[in-house]
């Protein structure tokens, strides 16, 4: 297979990354487990691609705790979250590192056959994945999935990334009084004039196109 990490990004007048922002993507609460310690993270990057068997490709960014769990243990679950998801649902999961807290302290849910937890609020269906295959790109690991376990909990509508930011991430930004680059995402605030174009948000770990100056 070719290697990724040797593509070099050609200039084209005809690319324009904005473009990417018309795709359209689900949300969904990726769990792993390591050493007795669960952990979990908010991903968009779900999608089914495969059948007979089914496959699922689940990208997770290489700066997220559960990249490497996820590689070394070759186990995930994936959560398909609701639209009645909260905002602290997603600062839960998404605004902290499961490194130093535990993601799933006081939350309701389940654990599949693989002894992963699976949520049983603000999800409709959950999967366990066990990992085939694993692409690496310069910034993500791709996992190349089969399905163990499928199970449908609800008929609450699946909630979308356009959902997300029109009607459940609140509309301000958290502050207003720095100067810099705000992430869209989380609303971490990055102080500065200028924003490195391979700068990741500290926070939910999302790339520079997705902050905007303040
Ligand atoms: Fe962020």
């Amino acid at each position: 297979m070719k290697d990724l990490n040797t593509l070099v990004k050609k200039a084209n007048p005809l690319t324009d990354s904005t473009a990417l922002f018309q795709l359209g993507y689900g949300l969904y609460a990726v769990t792993c487990r390591e050493n007795g310690k669960d952990n979990a993270m908010i991903a968009n990057t779900v999608s089914q691609i495969g059948s007979n068997p089914d496959l699922l490709a689940v990208s997770i960014n290489r700066a997220n705790f559960s990249a490497g769990i996820i590689r070394r243990t070759g186990k995930l679950n994936v959560s398909v979250l609701t639209e009645s998801a909260p905002f602290s649902l997603f600062q839960r999961f998404g605004f902290q590192s499961g490194k130093n807290t535990d993601k799933m302290a006081g939350l309701r849910y389940g654990r599949s056959e693989n002894n992963l937890p699976y949520l049983t609020e603000h999800s409709n269906a959950y999967f366990s994945l066990k990992v085939e295959e694993v692409v690496e790109t310069p910034s993500h690991l791709l996992f190349l999935c089969t399905v163990e376990e499928s199970v449908n909990l609800s008929k609450e509508k699946s909630v979308t990334y356009a959902y997300y930011h029109a009607s459940i991430k609140p509309k301000k930004p958290q502050s207003t009084e720095k100067k810099g680059w705000v992430c869209k995402i989380c609303g971490y605030v990055h102080e500065g004039d200028d924003l490195p174009a391979d700068y990741i948000c500290p926070i939910c770990k999302h790339p520079a196109s997705d902050f905007e100056k303040l």
